[in-house]
């Protein structure tokens, strides 16, 4: 028989190039790309993955081994995965392994011993007759066992030893003579079940169905749309973009229901922390137990299990978080990125890649469509689908007969020129009043990203920036000013610089002081806060929000979390703190994140009655809080684009970021200077714009000093060839590591 190779990629290996290795004839069968295997490699034993199999070699065969075994009990990648984690590699340029290792974020069951679950293997109909059979022979443990399963779907074995008094030897008897099945309960168990039992819902069969929504003109022609493209086999990007209730998510889940129909599956993806029982909820309605859930809160095994079931074709909707989209679902025939704006799709290690374009990418692979949904989409997105390079569906009214909110923008320095110093302006204070009285809920909203990180006027609202840069100082914790693009740095003033005022103050108030603020000025009211120091317990976020929704609150305060994809039908007021905190953090998403996170917010407001929402702000002109006010995305997106043309950054220009980092100060300053040099004298980087080193806002992480280069091309292949040329220069340097980050 003819030789079969295969070229094999080393796990945990610095070796970053395929290795031949022959394939012997008993794992003919079943060796494919994307299979682990183990393999000698420098005579220890490793574990590596298929990329390819060939019938040919230039390598010398007497010189090659055989692959040893398959390694059980682990998921191989399917080819769709091999070749996205391919693609990986080049687009974000690492290693083959690492590349391997995101596309299989599970790949082993865990070996620990999982509990038993009991559950029975003969119809209802029979049980009272062999209860009673079992007990004229006596066999009363039995009887006991079918007894207790006559109620519930299944038993922890546990239970049954210890509650029930029935030993173990005796399950094992009723499970060969077929009354019962002993299955591990986690392989068994859909995890939607435990999160249906916290709502009091036993079983499937007790979802309430959904109500029958006739699909409104806009959402039957988004619908519609998709269904004629599938139809015709022309599968596309799609921006779903919505207002604030618009009725996405019922346009989606008609999509998936179509491409169901038509025997594909789908991939949703959601942000985990919109992953809540509302929304779980919401799609077991539509799809009962065939939906597969992935979270963070799931154990190695359990996800496992949940990978297996999409292996076994038991679900046809998978939901979950960024990671969900390297689930093994044969025949994908949509990928949905709900909330496609959201920070958290963006991978924080490396590969940094955002699950957006690697969804793009797998749409491509498995010729599959992807929809991104949101109501404020990313600029990069939206200026795709103005460049019809993806099909743009609009929602632009209200899904139920509501009006998108009222919002007024109120100058808090005006307040504090009239001699109100507190963090209630008259006019949201007056609303609060009026809504307590009228018994309608309120949220106050107040954001933390950058908090207390930059020192801004409340008089003229100015923050303090650098003289040399034009970006806003960071306040250290030595009270010092430092600049993070130029290293300059100046005592705090006492004083503002431009205005004279002495209400100068390290901005913001945290939402717990914010709470007890609100405490102090409502004092009938009842307050409810919510943020990742409320929210530690498991289920509290949920629970609270179930509290919040059934009225038992007349105040919610939070963060972010709160104003993610909640409809609160009694919600009539949203007040928005400090709007412009998200504006000074010196990014050139600032913007962005500050547009999106006061839509979001302000579109909280009357999900079911009219509703109206305050934006109290020190920078009432700027263009982000002026456009989220008018809930005008366009308006917003103009701006945003001619900025970001302006600064080089993307969508014009593709963005490299480079962190460097070493214990030793000295070889990381020398590290970074000359590797910027090298670039600097490539011809054919010539036309790079290139900044830094520079410190980053933590200049020091565990003993690691860090110092970071961004570099920006509109040639995104340039900025690999860069990514190469560091990665030379830094083999000169021992102990010097970089992390890269594309845009
Ligand atoms: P979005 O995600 O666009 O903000 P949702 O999908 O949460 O909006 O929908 C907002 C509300 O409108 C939900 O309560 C939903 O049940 C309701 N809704 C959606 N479509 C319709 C429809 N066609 N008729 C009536 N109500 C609808
Ligand atoms: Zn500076
Ligand atoms: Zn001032």
């Amino acid at each position: 028989m003819k030789n079969l190779f295969a070229d094999i990629i080393i796990a945990n290996t610095n070796v970053d190039r395929p290795f031949t290795y022959i394939i012997p004839e008993k794992l003919r069968d079943s060796i494919i790309p994307g299979c682990p295997v183990l393999i000698e490699f420098g005579k220890i034993v490793k574990k590596g993955y298929v990329i390819d199999i060939r019938e040919n070699t230039n390598v010398d065969v007497s010189k090659l081994k055989s692959i040893l075994s398959i390694p059980e009990r682990e998921l191989s990648a399917d080819e769709n995965l091999l070749s996205l984690a391919i693609w990986i590699k080049h687009r974000y340029g690492v290693s083959f392994d690492k590349a391997i290792a995101t596309v299989m974020p599970v790949k082993l069951e865990a070996a620990e011993r999982v509990s038993n679950e009991i559950s029975l293997n003969i119809d209802a109909e029979c049980l009272d007759k062999k209860i009673e059979e079992l007990i004229k022979s006596r066999k009363t443990a039995r009887a006991r066992v079918l007894e207790e399963l006559k109620t519930k779907t299944s038993l922890p074995q546990s239970f049954i030893n210890k509650e029930l008094k029935v030993n173990s030897a005796t399950l094992k008897k009723m499970e060969e003579e077929g009354y019962i099945v002993i299955g591990s309960k986690k392989r068994k168990v859909n995890p939607l079940l435990p999160i249906l039992r916290s709502l009091g819902i036993e079983d499937f069969n007790d979802v309430i169905k959904p109500k029958e929504y006739t699909l409104n003109a806009e959402q039957e022609n988004a619908v519609n749309t998709f269904k004629y493209d599938f139809e015709i086999c022309s599968r596309n990007t799609y921006l779903l973009h919505g207002i604030t209730g618009s009725g996405k998510t019922l346009v989606f889940i008609n999509m998936i229901k179509y491409v169901i129909s038509k025997g594909y599956k789908a991939i949703v993806l959601i942000p985990e922390i919109s992953l809540t029982y509302q929304t779980v909820l919401r799609m077991a309605e539509h799809f009962g137990d065939r939906v597969a859930i992935i979270n963070s809160k799931l154990s190695k095994n359990e996800k496992f299990y949940q990978f297996e079931r999409i292996k076994n074709d038991d679900a046809d909707v998978i939901i979950g978080p960024r990671s969900a989209i390297f689930a093994p679902v044969k025949n994908l025939g949509l990928i949905v990125i709900d909330e496609e704006h959201d920070s958290a799709y963006k991978n924080e290690n490396v590969p940094t890649f955002n699950v957006r374009d690697v969804a793009q990418k797998l749409s491509e692979i498995t010729n599959a469509s992807l929809v991104l949904a949101s109501a404020t989409p990313t600029p990069e997105t939206y200026n795709r689908a103005m460049e019809k390079k993806i099909k743009l569906l609009e929602l632009k009214t209200r899904a139920k007969n509501t009006t998108l909110p009222k919002v007024s923008i109120v100058d808090m320095r005006d307040e504090l020129k009239r001699g109100n110093r507190s963090i209630f302006s008259d006019k949201l204070r007056t609303l609060i009043e009026d809504r307590l009285r009228k018994h309608e809920q309120i949220m106050l909203f107040m954001n933390r990203r950058g908090y207390s990180s930059f020192v801004s006027c409340r008089s003229c609202g100015e923050a303090i920036k650098c003289k040399h840069c034009d970006v806003t100082m960071t306040l250290h914790n030595n009270n010092r000013l430092v600049c993070h693009y130029c290293g300059y740095s100046i005592d705090l003033p006492k004083t503002c610089p431009s205005c004279n005022s002495k209400y100068i103050a390290n901005f913001g108030t945290g939402t717990q002081k914010l709470e007890a603020m609100t405490r102090a000025e409502f004092p009938n009211a009842k307050v409810l806060r919510m943020d990742t120091d409320s929210v530690s317990k498991k289920n509290s976020a949920n629970d609270m929000i179930r509290d919040f929704a059934n009225g038992d609150a007349d105040i919610l305060i939070g963060t972010q979390m709160i104003v993610k994809g909640h409809d609160f039908s009694n919600v009539t007021l949203v007040g928005i703190m400090a709007a412009d905190t998200s504006l000074y953090v010196s990014n050139y998403t600032s913007a962005q994140r500050t547009f999106e996170l006061l839509t979001q917010a302000a579109g909280r407001a009357g999900r079911a009655k009219d509703g109206e929402a305050v934006i109290q702000t020190y920078k009432p002109e700027n263009y982000a809080i002026v456009a989220a006010a008018a809930q005008d995305y366009k308006r917003y997106f103009d701006n945003e684009i001619a900025y970001r043309s302006l600064g080089g950054y993307p969508p014009a220009c593709h963005m490299l970021t480079v962190m460097f980092s070493s214990i030793k100060e000295e070889e990381l300053n020398k590290c970074a200077s000359e590797t910027v040099k090298i670039i600097k004298s490539e011809a054919a980087f010539k036309k790079s714009m290139i900044i830094g080193p520079t410190e980053p806002s933590v200049s020091k992480v565990k003993d690691y000093y860090r110092k970071l280069v961004y570099i920006k091309n509109a040639n995104y292949d340039i900025l690999l060839n860069i990514q190469k040329k560091i990665e030379e220069s830094l083999g000169n340097y021992r102990n010097v590591g970089a992390i890269y980050d594309f845009n």
